[in-house]
């Protein structure tokens, strides 16, 4: 997984892990507004489970769940890193497995794989950047220390020349608010300066000290991307961007991978200014940046053109690295629905070979990050295999690549899904097992979000009385950092479990401690290593549920729903009439045409912001 981000920058040489991994850590969007009750499945009649369902799960065994483990999390899978030779060597041993318990190739070619490119961008800006007022009066920023300058665009260069600043407020186009900060001027190739988060001061604008998508500075880049602009510069502030600069600093330095350039807009320049470099910008085109600051906070402003001009020139180096998907699939045994499917998704990537930790290792084995949710896939492949029927819906694994760089395997695969992204009815994501023992209760990220919150509750209910807690570290956005948001972003609600916190006959607070222990001493380290202490009840368990509730979906007659009102709602309306019309799916809402736009951002992306 790609959240915690215990991260140290430079502990690490492998690929860029740094850049992206450091990039890789904090949620796109907060969750919305209100935890709604889910609404219950939209379905007239419920088709029970299989009378076998229950056999079948209890093909999920300690011993099923521990050699993928065992294999995967060895040395000889050297971590796992992503365009590495350890990468093909994964997904052959992921293909293996599959045709051993008997799947079918489930790529849109009829192979097993589905390849992409990751592209590695280098970008090396110059010492400073010089800004001019006209009448010879001018500011250098340095680099670093006052300024952050990195490449939009795939190129061996990314430049401006003599482009026009313009200060364009929080550079939001919210329609659902009434919200346009452009006010149609014409931005074509001038340098956007704009404020960071969204307007915050109202519970009835954007949703007010939440931060919504809208506040995340990939949104920004996205927007002024839209608008024909050469370069956005968004100004730091500490109180605005939740970290201080320093973070800054350290997560946008060096290589940084992203899908390849497809159609989306794109700047040359993604910039980062400091408050006080912005306050000396701003006055060199004669205003007061306090002042524009005020007029930004409202629904009137119209943006400000400083008379400041500048030019800039990025040499960077580009890398393009080879990686897969790895998929199969059962299909389908009922006529009509068999063109539709549930998948079930858990990244093969981890961050490979790099610096040694204190005990020499240098191998970043991930056995739990996420040998262990790959194995949990098989197993409940095995499961689904067990029953006498295939399930009325085709049923996917996908073993995706790229997590830890921003979700890029995922990403790849949720826009060009084998199957209509319309007709997959739910996503069962598996990242980081439970590896303590047996809980009382689960952890469903996102719980709230759509109609699958019950069919896990029911399911968790049925396993001796398990309760289903939502998102036990609220401030850390999981929904926003694991393969599942790939999915959501395209319409398909989705269904992310970990570990629960109340494990069976241990102390309150017991749970939590493990998992922190294990976050400081294990996440993302060398020592992320299958060990005999692993306990594997609780995993058994979770991954029995997860084979029930896609066992569940795959039979009704309806698909899941979003919670009306959830952000994702709109997307699956749109996915599911392009699916119906064959076609491309229409304009997707502002945040998540926005937040499909941008791979090493938008995935879930981004700065450290925690750390
Ligand atoms: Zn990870």
């Amino acid at each position: 997984m790609t959240q915690l981000c215990a991260w140290k920058r430079g502990a690490l040489a492998v690929v860029s892990l740094l850049a992206a991994g450091a990039l890789a850590c904090k949620p796109a969007t907060e969750t919305p507004g209100a935890a709604a009750t889910p609404a219950p499945p939209a379905t007239a009649a419920e088709r029970p489970l299989p009378e076998q369902a229950q056999g079948a799960a209890a093909a999920i065994t300690a011993d099923v769940l521990r050699e993928p483990i065992a294999q995967l999390g060895s040395d000889a899978f050297e971590g796992r890193g992503p365009g590495t030779s350890a990468d093909p060597k994964t997904r052959d041993y992921l293909v293996q497995q599959m045709q051993q318990i008997g799947l079918q190739p489930a790529a849109a070619d009829g192979g097993w794989t589905q390849s992409f490119e990751l592209v590695g961008i280098d970008a090396s800006p110059p010492a400073t950047w010089t800004f001019d007022g006209g009448g010879g009066k001018k500011v250098a920023f340095k680099r670093r220390e006052e300024f952050i300058a990195a490449s939009g665009v795939q190129e061996p260069k990314a430049t401006l020349q003599g482009a026009e600043v313009v200060f364009v407020g929080y550079g939001i186009q919210a329609p659902e608010y009434q919200w346009d900060d452009f006010k149609g001027q014409d931005l074509k190739g001038k340098v956007l300066l704009m404020l960071n988060n969204d307007p915050d001061w109202d519970p009835n604008l954007f949703a007010g000290e939440r931060r919504l998508y809208y506040g995340r500075w990939t949104y920004k880049y996205e927007s002024a991307a839209r608008q024909g602009a050469a370069a956005a510069v968004i100004i730091h502030t500490t109180p605005s961007a939740g970290y201080p600069y320093q973070v800054v600093q350290t997560s946008w330095t060096g290589e940084q991978f992203e899908l390849p350039h497809e159609s989306e807009p794109r700047v040359q320049v993604r910039g980062w200014l400091t408050e006080d470099a912005s306050r000396r910008l701003v006055e060199l085109g004669g205003k007061k940046l306090d002042e524009l600051v005020q007029a930004a906070k409202s629904r009137d402003f119209q943006p400000v053109p400083l008379g400041v001009h500048t030019s800039l020139t990025l040499s960077t180096k580009i890398r393009r690295v080879q990686t897969a998907n790895v998929l199969g699939k059962i299909p389908g045994s009922d006529a009509e629905l068999s063109d539709e499917a549930v998948i079930y998704t858990a990244h093969h990537d981890h961050l490979g070979i790099g610096e040694p930790d204190k005990s020499g290792d240098t191998i970043y084995n991930g056995a739990r990050d996420n040998a262990s949710g790959c194995a949990e896939v098989l197993a409940i492949a095995r499961a689904f295999k067990a029953l006498p029927e295939a399930p009325r819906r085709t049923v996917m694994f996908a073993f995706v690549a790229a997590e830890e760089q921003g979700l890029l395997g995922s990403k790849y695969l949720a826009e060009h899904p084998p199957i209509p992204a319309g007709k997959i009815a739910a996503d069962v994501n598996f990242d980081s097992a439970n590896i303590w023992g047996k809980t009382k209760d689960i952890t469903f990220v996102g719980l709230e979000k759509s109609s699958l919150g019950d069919v896990v509750r029911r399911f968790a209910g049925e396993q001796g009385g398990r309760s289903v807690k939502p998102d036990q570290f609220p401030d850390r956005g999981f929904f926003y950092r694991s393969d599942q948001f790939s999915f959501a972003k395209v319409g398909v609600p989705g269904v992310y479990l970990e570990p629960g916190t109340e494990f069976v006959g241990r102390p309150a607070g017991w749970g939590k401690e493990q998992m922190e222990k294990h976050e400081n001493e294990s996440y993302h380290q060398p020592s992320d290593e299958l060990t005999p202490d692993w306990n594997f009840d609780g995993m058994v368990e979770d991954s029995q549920l997860g084979f029930l509730v896609g066992l569940w979906v795959a039979q009704q007659d309806q698909m899941p729903t979003w919670t009306p009102g959830d952000e994702f709602e709109a997307a699956r309306k749109a996915a599911i009439a392009a699916a119906e019309s064959g076609g491309a799916p229409a304009a997707a809402p502002a945040a998540s045409a926005a937040a499909s736009a941008e791979p090493a951002a938008s995935a879930a992306a981004s700065t450290s912001d925690d750390d």
